[in-house]
Parts: C-alpha cells; sequence; structure tokens
C-alpha cells in the first residue's frame, strides 16, 4: 500500500496547518465563548476567516461549494483542523453538521439540497441531528425509538422528546428520527423554528467545544409535510448507517488533532522542565510515557487512513468504522490522560490547552455509539463470519 499523499493535498495539509496556527488558535481564548460553545458571533467570524483561505466546507462536493474532498482527503485535513478545538467550526466540518452534510449530499431531494444544504455548506446556517431519547426511548439501542410521526393529511405529526441534541440552540434545521405508525423508522427535515419545537434547556457537560451545546428538544404535534421526509420512509436505519460510519471516523480524525496538539505540548514542557538535575524527558517514566503517546497516535492515525481508503473505495465499512472508532476514542483519551501527567499541576489547570482537551474528550467513548456497543457488534459480526466460514 502506498502512504505517499499527492503533492495537492500535501498542499492543502500545509494550507490548514498555517490556517490554524495563524487564524484560528490565536482565537482560543476569545471571550465569545461559554461552556455551551462558540458563540454565534464567533463561529461566523472562524467560518468567513476559513472562507477567505478558501478551506471551508472542504469535504462537500464543488457543486455545493467544496473542495470534493475524498475520505482519505478528510483524513489528513480534519487532523489539522483538529490541532485547535476551534478549527473544525472554522472550517465548517463540526459534528453534527458535517455529517448531516454528508448525508444529505447522499440522500436528500434536489429541492432539499437547495432549501436546506447549500446556506449550511456555505457556512450561513447550522443544522442538528436528532436521534437519542431519555429512557425507555432510544439511546445505544436505537430500535427503542419512541418518538412518533403519525401521518394526518399531506402532513406527519411529531410527538417525543429528545436529548444531548449537539447544537440544537440556534440551529436551523433539524434531521429528526421518528417512528412511522407500522413501527419503521423514518428522518425528517424540519426548520427550529417551526410551531411545537422547544428547547426546553441546554444540557451543562464536560465539553464547550460545539457551538449551541447539547439540548433537550421537546416536539409536541410539529407539523412536517411529507415532502420533507429525507429519502425514503421507513429507512431511517439504513440512513443512519450512512451517516454514522464516515461521522464517526471524522470524529477520530479531528480529535486526532486534539491529541496531537496535547502531545506536542508534553514533549515541549518534557525537554524544557527539570526534575532531578535533568530534563523529565530523559526520565524514563516521562520518556515512555511520549512513546506510548506516538504508538496511540500512529495506531490511530493508520486505522483512519485504512478505513478512510475503504470507503473511498465504495465498502461501508460498519465494522472498520466500528474498529477505529473504539481505537480511535481509547488511544487518544491515553494519549491526552498521559499528557496530563507529563504536564504536573499545569496539566489539570488552563495553563495549557491540555485540560481543555482532556474534559472535551472524554465524551467521545460514547457519542456515536459506546465502545461497548462497538465491541458487541464487532464480536458478533466475527462470530458470524466465523460460522459462515
Ligand atoms: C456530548 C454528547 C453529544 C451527543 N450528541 C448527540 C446528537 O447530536 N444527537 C443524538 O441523537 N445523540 C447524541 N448523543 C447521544 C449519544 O449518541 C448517546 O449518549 C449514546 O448513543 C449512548 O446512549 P445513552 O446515553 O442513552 O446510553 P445508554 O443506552 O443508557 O447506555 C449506557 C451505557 O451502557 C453500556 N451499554 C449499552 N449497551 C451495551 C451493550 N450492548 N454491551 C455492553 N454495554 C452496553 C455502555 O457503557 C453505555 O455507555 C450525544 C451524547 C453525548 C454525550
Amino acid at each position: 500500500m502506498n502512504f505517499e499523499l499527492p503533492p495537492e493535498l500535501l498542499e492543502l495539509q500545509a494550507k490548514t496547518r498555517s490556517f490554524i496556527a495563524e487564524q484560528v488558535i490565536p482565537l482560543e481564548n476569545d471571550e465569545r465563548q461559554n461552556s455551551h460553545g462558540p458563540s454565534e458571533a464567533l463561529r461566523r467570524e472562524l467560518v468567513e476567516r476559513a472562507r477567505v483561505a478558501g478551506l471551508l466546507t472542504p469535504h462537500v462536493s464543488r457543486d455545493m461549494g467544496g473542495l470534493g474532498l475524498s475520505h482519505v482527503a478528510k483524513a489528513v485535513v480534519f487532523e489539522e483542523a483538529g490541532y485547535s478545538w476551534l478549527g473544525p467550526t472554522a472550517l465548517n466540518i463540526h459534528a453534527p453538521d458535517e455529517g448531516n452534510m454528508h448525508l444529505m449530499e447522499a440522500v436528500a431531494s434536489a429541492a432539499q439540497k437547495e432549501r436546506w444544504l447549500r446556506p449550511q455548506a456555505a457556512g450561513q446556517t447550522r443544522s442538528c441531528f436528532a436521534m437519542t431519547e431519555p429512557s425507555p426511548g432510544s439511546g445505544s439501542d436505537p430500535s427503542m425509538l419512541a418518538t412518533t410521526a403519525v401521518r394526518d393529511g399531506e402532513d406527519y405529526v411529531i410527538n417525543g422528546t429528545k436529548w444531548f441534541i449537539t447544537g440544537a440552540e440556534d440551529a436551523h434545521y433539524a434531521i429528526v428520527m421518528a417512528k412511522m405508525e407500522d413501527g419503521a423508522a423514518t428522518m425528517f427535515l424540519t426548520d427550529m423554528d417551526r410551531d411545537g419545537i422547544v428547547l426546553a434547556r441546554n444540557m451543562d457537560a464536560m465539553d464547550r467545544c460545539f457551538t449551541g451545546g447539547h439540548g433537550v428538544l421537546r416536539f409536541t404535534d410539529v407539523r412536517v409535510p411529507a415532502t420533507d421526509i429525507l429519502g425514503e420512509p421507513g429507512k431511517g436505519f439504513r440512513y443512519a448507517q450512512v451517516r454514522l460510519a464516515p461521522a464517526r471516523l471524522t470524529h477520530c480524525m479531528r480529535w486526532l488533532g486534539q491529541a496531537r496538539r496535547a502531545h506536542d505540548l508534553a514533549v515541549d514542557y518534557a525537554r524544557r522542565r527539570e526534575a532531578f538535575g535533568k530534563p523529565l524527558a530523559e526520565h524514563e517514566g516521562v520518556g515512555f510515557m511520549l512513546a506510548d503517546n506516538d504508538m496511540d497516535l500512529q495506531t490511530s492515525r493508520l486505522h483512519i487512513w485504512h478505513t478512510a481508503w475503504l470507503l473511498d473505495q465504495g465498502q461501508k465499512c460498519n465494522f472498520e468504522s466500528s474498529r477505529a472508532k473504539v481505537v480511535c476514542s481509547e488511544a487518544q483519551w491515553r494519549v491526552v490522560d498521559r499528557c496530563v501527567q507529563i504536564l504536573g499541576g499545569q496539566g489539570v489547570t488552563a495553563e495549557t490547552p491540555v485540560m481543555r482537551i482532556f474534559t472535551d474528550m472524554r465524551a467521545f467513548r460514547i457519542y456515536d455509539g459506546p465502545s461497548e456497543v462497538h465491541r458487541w457488534s464487532m464480536a458478533r459480526k466475527i462470530v458470524r463470519a466465523a460460522q459462515a466460514s
């Protein structure tokens, strides 16, 4: 396998790296952020900077204003963008918008794309993806979907509660998963200002890197025209896979950038800070942590690149994306945890970005499927394949 990147991709990588260093990192301590993420004003400024740099929404097609990046190219660019917690917001490649745009390009009608996708790709609007529900509704087990969509004339009437909905506050539209009368799951598109949609509250969370935070959304008799179904009725779970396999992987890419940033800071500190007569890095205990970091970072990158390459070959990669998600979320977490340790007291304070990366990253082992659920699903596939052979 040839790991050499083509010259145009190397150029894009270098361009993204400089953009993040010069235009994004200086805004990391901007006051227009709170515990629920960057404000809309800050997001717009970041997006404008990326637009001027020619880096906005690079993953969507050229027709939609992007660069039409392959999955492998995304792996390279998203890692660079992820070096700053504001980078994915700037490039308009953060969750949930990045995954939603991918799904919209794959499934939405031409009219739906013009109405919702085009302004989103231009960075003018945001979206959310509403699937998870409080008990007894869907969580790790999506089949427990409790939100209902009942046909009434030319419309569907949606009722239910969703929570953990990233970016819900001030999102312009939502993709809502609901159960039809025959029990089949369907995805609906709806503007967020439609009657009956209420953001009950924003949940206080460990992370603060997603614009709009994580909201609790109530849908009460929300009337959605049948024409606003995304794709075909009853194919909600299939489309969830269309969205989730690549979306899981793009989380891995962005968080790899954050883990690399933490590692770079830890290396720098370990080289400069002395204890017991020599730099920390020359103490075996610290040096081994740096070596372990490097191994975890490279293992993550290889899983990402391999799965991205398979996606580019047209494979669905449900198994591989589960595997990459578990490997990356756990390896990258270990990296950042070691960095906290290497930085000593500063590691648990806001003196360096590492504390922030540590708290922002924790949820990665839970959303888009907890590690246990991916292991369980992989185990079933492994056993099934063995039985079939
Ligand atoms: C920061 C954040 C952002 C999110 N954003 C969104 C969003 O934008 N849209 C959206 O729809 N959802 C979102 N989610 C929800 C997320 O996808 C769910 O939290 C996740 O799927 C787990 O569901 P749950 O929280 O209901 O956990 P539960 O289903 O209650 O599971 C709890 C725990 O049980 C264990 N478990 C479950 N099943 C198994 C099994 N088969 N084997 C072994 N152990 C198991 C796991 O350890 C799991 O963590 C987000 C969550 C977080 C934390």
